[in-house]
């Protein structure tokens, strides 16, 4: 699959599978030079030019390469800011991070929007997984905590959530135990959980093979973990090309297909339940960025500009929306099972 805006040029030295040309991208922002990367999947450094992409979403300046594994097809960023430089990309300006507060007069509405994401995701995880009082969940790069505690409300299970930012402070933790960190450091039981769920989080990690085979460690025998991540082989890829949301450059290493990602789950000693061709994130936001992308250019994406304009969109398309589900647009989320 290819990427690349058929009305740009790929880069010369992009379209070379040289890793070493691949070295050739523009200097970065801050210290950190860029460090070439094997396939996170099988190893090989044998790779094809997939696309070009720039932080579309935060404005900064910069170009990173997306290359696709020669031997897998595994698609990933390739060179990579390495692991002692990313944190700077997750800055306060970092829109998952951002705090309510800062919306100002709208911050009721961000709460109401949030409140419904992390309602969406538990409905989600209700239709495939049964949790109880008893019940211990685990989420990797939890941020604030608000999905652990919509479940514990709902359910009564105690959360464990890991980021390697320090949000110990949210409301969520009073209730929920949060570690900061590298879940790859995290003091977490061998299985010693009954759900790992990952929102948006695999697609960030420097070795999802190794998060994968540790999320399995942790769990139970029989234990579920549910993984929403963006879908390359979606519409919205196909539409926006090296503008698309999915790529969001430079904090995403990896661009799972459905195949590559359930090879991956597969891979770490997974049983597949089910895959479905969205997610509880809305689909209607890829559309819409993905546009806006385009015009911007590289300039960044301020959502209080947008709000007004986001939400004229997705009233004039909510009939369409409807059937967001059945059309593959932007997400996917995968529901496995480590074996009794
Ligand atoms: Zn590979």
């Amino acid at each position: 699959m290819t990427l690349t805006n058929p009305d740009q040029k790929a880069p010369e030295a992009a379209t070379a599978t040289s890793p070493s040309r691949a070295l050739e991208a523009p200097p970065l922002m801050g210290s950190h030079d860029l460090e070439a990367v094997d396939c996170y999947a099988c190893g090989s450094s044998s790779k094809t030019f997939l696309t070009e992409a720039r932080d579309d979403l935060g404005g900064k300046p910069g170009r990173f390469t997306f290359h696709t594994c020669d031997d897998c097809g595994l698609a990933y960023q390739d060179p990579r800011i390495p692991a002692d430089g990313i944190a700077e990309w997750y800055d306060d300006t970092y829109i998952a991070h951002r705090k309510s507060s800062d919306f100002g007069v709208l911050t009721p509405f961000y709460r109401w929007v949030m409140g419904k994401h992390d309602r969406d995701k538990r409905k989600l995880v209700d239709r495939f997984v049964r949790l109880h009082s008893t019940s211990r969940v685990l989420d990797i790069g939890c941020a604030a905590g608000t999905f652990l505690e919509e479940l514990r409300k709902r359910h009564g299970c105690s959360g464990v959530g890991v980021d390697f930012k320090d949000l110990s402070d949210a409301p969520a933790f009073e209730h929920n135990r949060f570690i900061q960190g590298l879940f790859s450091e995290a003091a977490i039981e061998p299985g010693s959980m009954d759900l790992v769920t990952m929102w948006h989080y695999l697609e960030h990690d420097y070795d999802p093979p190794a998060t994968l085979e540790r999320c399995r460690e942790v769990l139970r025998p029989g234990g579920q973990m549910v993984i929403e991540v963006p879908r390359l082989d979606s519409r919205t890829a196909r539409w926006y090309g090296d503008r698309w949301p999915g790529l969001q450059a430079p904090q995403h290493t990896v661009l799972f297909s459905r195949e590559q990602l359930l090879r991956a789950v597969e891979r770490a000693g997974f049983e597949v339940e089910t895959h479905l061709s969205y997610g509880a994130f809305p689909p209607w936001f890829y559309i819409y960025a993905g546009w806006r992308f385009g015009q911007l250019k590289g300039r960044g994406f301020v959502p209080r500009q947008e709000l007004g304009r986001y939400l004229l969109g997705q009233a004039l398309v909510s009939p369409w929306l409807m059937f967001a589900r059945k059309n593959n647009l932007a997400m996917q989320t995968v529901v496995c099972r480590r074996p009794a």
